[in-house]
């Protein structure tokens, strides 16, 4: 057997080409396009390319967007004051906090610090809770986009073994707690887990962990749904997931590559997230 690839890209445009009519749709009700705020601390390069990247989608689909750059220097004060201002702007129906925050700053209080209604990213206790609880609300980009391409292929989790490896509150944890949600058996696996022995029994692998070369084509079973979340740079700086993409191509039934799987979805479901906030927001 040899894999059919899940075309993320693919699926990505589909799903910004609906929501292009939901943001007219939008405008039209309440005068104005939804709104997401960006709030970037520092410098970090990779930072600055993920938060140009949202801008620029945000703006394609005709969204009002604000990007607030802060100096690495930003005390937490500040930056849990310019959240409160964005908290009370009306016009602003999504706030999305780029990570990784400079070290000084305590970001388990700056994501609580986000109304949940305005929360994109789904980090904070609140929506986290509700997808745990069964009851999502805002939930996590990455996680939901998996689940959206899974639904695309026409795959059913339903009654099926699923292994998600990584147990960030990114991805992992709601990943896990969305096939759970769409009743899969769940195994969440991390650094101090015998992956293999889980993988090996798994209808649905996904993998986010940072390891290029981790999920070994003899690591999975025929025809397993894999899913590479992994963003890594391999030999000569070329961007590659956690999967050995030639072993696994050759036994799994649907494989996500790297570049073009997850990563253009996790950007449309934040656009996504940003434009169900508004409409909850203004009871549309
Ligand atoms: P993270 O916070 O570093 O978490 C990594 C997880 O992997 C941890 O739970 C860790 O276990 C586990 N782990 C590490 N080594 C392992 C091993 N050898 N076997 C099994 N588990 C192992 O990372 P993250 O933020 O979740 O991101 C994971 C990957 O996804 C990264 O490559 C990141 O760049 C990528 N990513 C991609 C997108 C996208 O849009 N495509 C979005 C987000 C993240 P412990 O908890 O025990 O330490």
């Amino acid at each position: 057997m040899v894999a059919q690839l899940i075309d993320g890209k693919a699926i990505a445009g589909r799903q910004r080409a609906l929501l292009a009519g939901e943001v007219v749709a939008f405008a039209n009700a309440m005068g104005r396009p939804p709104g997401i705020a960006v709030i970037r601390a520092g410098e970090d390069p990779a930072s600055k390319i993920y938060v140009a990247s949202k801008k620029r989608t945000a703006e394609s689909l005709g969204l009002n967007s604000w990007e607030h750059a802060l100096p690495e220097h930003t005390t937490q004060a500040e930056l849990l004051s310019l959240i409160a201002g964005l908290n009370a702007q009306e016009a602003v129906d999504g706030i999305l906090v780029q990570l990784p925050l400079p070290k000084h700053l305590d970001t388990h209080s700056v994501l609580r610090a986000v109304l949940p209604q305005k929360d994109v990213d789904g980090f904070h206790p609140m929506n986290a809770g509700s997808l745990f609880q069964g009851k999502p609300t805002l939930v996590p980009c990455t996680p939901l986009g998996v689940m959206k391409m899974l639904e695309e292929i026409g795959y059913k989790v339903e009654g099926k073994r699923a292994v998600v490896i990584g147990r960030s509150n990114i991805v992992g944890r709601p990943m896990a707690a969305l096939l759970l949600n769409a009743s899969a058996s769940v195994v969440l696996c991390h650094s101090k887990s015998d992956v293999r022995a889980e993988t090996l029994r798994a209808d649905i692998v996904v993998s986010a962990v940072g390891v290029a070369g981790l999920l070994r084509g003899d690591w999975i079973r025929e025809g397993a749904v894999v899913v590479d979340v992994g963003m890594n740079r391999g030999e000569g700086g070329k961007l590659c997931g956690d999967v050995v993409f030639e072993e696994v191509f050759q036994k799994a039934a649907w494989l996500t590559p790297v570049p073009g799987g997850v990563g253009p979805m996790t950007i449309a479901m934040l656009m996504h997230n940003t434009v169900q906030a508004a409409k909850s927001r203004c009871k549309l």
